[in-house]
């Protein structure tokens, strides 16, 4: 198995439960190298394999246990993934509250890394929509986890990357949508003090936002972007004919990436030309453009295993979020991208709002998440350096995209690890709960 970047493969045992009474069974059964649970491996590096220990395959848990139309209140299996939840609630008038860059992600793989979306800035992340979830822990059997009535163990979950237990169940709450648009303005920002300022003050009109940077621009192009913001369109702002149909969640035409592409198609010359062709057929100035749902928040699920092109050696993802005040971080993290040359496609930048505690990756802060063909010599000191630069400012890297942080930094991003560990802990006691990820970072600590 391996995570969305294809770095770094291992083998495991793999479990496919079909009920929570399963899940129970198989992680009460213990075992030298643990488990962990998996969705649908969208997390980029190590955190849903378990090197010759047991992997949960938690998919086959999709059932709709109660969905409260008036309220917009669901309740589903964790391996539900988001699409599915987006294709069953829009027609009823709601939709998600957070969607990330790809909605092939289930509930678990969201609770587990308190996945984001455009809206964090207004919204938070995954976890501060959540009522309840079924938790099953290894020694403790299954337990209903609520903000409210276990707080430490709903928290220590929340971006707990799997740690703590498996999900089984979650109750949601939705956002209303009454339409399958979004009204959606654009406008090109000439470098990155431009963007930044044109997100400062514009961020809170809209419920969405974010701004694809062209990283290889260098000079006073550095950070040039288009900024994307929007929200969902009322009924009334259809054309008229379209009305009356009934809203839904759309999966795009899908292509599938070639197989067999070799490393190193991706070169920096190609790749600074898709990116000036991005640019430019970008309008500098569009307001009110009705896009469909899926083209808005993941056009790049329309291309099926579009981590392929990148080759045999894989993808990693670099995504950071340095606090509000550092900006001149992210500065440098962008000067050393466009500097090295590296082939980058657009990175994306948000605007983080209030944040969550323990393992939880938002801070109050500028986000930016960058592709990167794997397997180069220099691409690991290259990026150690900049974790450095991210750490010293206060920021994080985030660990559902990570594949190759080194573990004396995470105390430094993460100042509250040591409370996670104790609450995690007092959860999975035997320390049953193990993926490569946790062993690479040490991340539960102890002997
Ligand atoms: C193209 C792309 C775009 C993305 N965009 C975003 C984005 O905009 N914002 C964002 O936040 N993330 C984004 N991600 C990352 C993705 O949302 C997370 O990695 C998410 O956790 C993946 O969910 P999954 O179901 O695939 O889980 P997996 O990748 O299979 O697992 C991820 C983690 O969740 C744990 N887990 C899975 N299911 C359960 C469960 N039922 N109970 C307990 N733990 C569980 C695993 O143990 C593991 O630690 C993106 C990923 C891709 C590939």
């Amino acid at each position: 198995m391996s995570g969305w970047g294809r770095t770094a493969p291992t083998l495991a045992t793999l479990h496919r439960p079909v009920d929570a009474e399963e899940v129970t069974a198989i992680l009460g059964h213990g075992g030298a190298r643990g488990a962990i649970a998996r969705g649908l491996g969208r997390s980029y590096g190590d955190a849903a394999q378990n090197a010759g220990g047991r992997v949960l395959s938690l998919t086959g848990l999709r059932n709709v246990r109660d969905f409260d139309v008036a309220r917009g209140l669901i309740t589903v299996g964790a391996g539900l993934s988001i699409a599915e939840l987006a294709r069953l609630t829009l027609p009823f008038g709601w939709f998600p509250p957070v969607l990330p860059g790809t909605s092939q992600v289930t509930v678990g793989g969201a609770i587990a890394a308190d996945v984001h979306g455009k809206n964090h800035h207004r919204e938070g992340s995954f976890c501060d929509h959540l009522r309840a979830f079924e938790l099953v822990t290894p020694g403790g059997g299954r337990r209903t986890v609520t903000p409210e009535g276990e707080p430490d163990a709903f928290g220590a979950t929340a971006g707990g990357m799997g740690l703590t237990g498996a999900v089984v169940e979650a109750t949601i709450e939705l956002i209303a949508a009454e339409t399958d648009r979004v009204r959606v303005d654009t406008e090109r920002a000439r470098d990155l003090d431009d963007v930044l300022d044109r997100m400062e003050r514009g961020d809170e009109g809209y419920r969405y936002s974010v701004a694809w940077i062209d990283c290889l621009a260098r000079g006073r192009g550095l950070g040039r972007s288009v900024l994307m913001r929007g929200d969902h369109a009322t009924r009334d702002e259809l054309p008229r004919g379209e009305r009356d149909t009934m809203p839904g969640f759309a999966t795009p035409r899908v292509l599938s990436a070639p197989r067999g592409v070799p490393s190193g198609l991706l070169s920096a010359p190609a790749v600074r030309a898709l990116n000036e062709a991005y640019f430019r057929r970008a309008p500098r100035l569009e307001r009110g453009r009705l896009e469909p749902l899926h083209t808005f928040f993941n056009p790049l699920d329309g291309v099926r295993d579009w981590n392929r092109l990148y080759g045999p050696r894989g993808l990693l993802q670099y995504q950071l979020v340095v606090p509000f005040g550092a900006e001149d971080a992210l500065r440098t993290v962008l000067e050393r991208l466009s500097g090295e040359r590296r082939p980058a496609f657009l990175a994306v930048l948000k605007r983080f709002g209030a944040g969550r505690d323990l393992l939880s990756f938002p801070i109050p802060g500028w986000t930016l998440a960058v592709d990167l063909p794997a397997g180069h010599t220099e691409l690991a000191p290259f990026l150690d350096e900049l974790d450095q630069l991210v750490a010293a400012a206060d920021g994080r890297v985030y660990l559902a995209k990570d594949s190759r942080l080194r573990r004396e930094l995470l105390e430094r991003m993460y100042p509250q690890l040591k409370h996670w560990r104790e609450l995690r802990a007092g959860l999975d006691p035997e320390g049953s709960l193990r993926s490569d990820l946790a062993r690479r970072l040490d991340l539960v600590g102890g002997p």
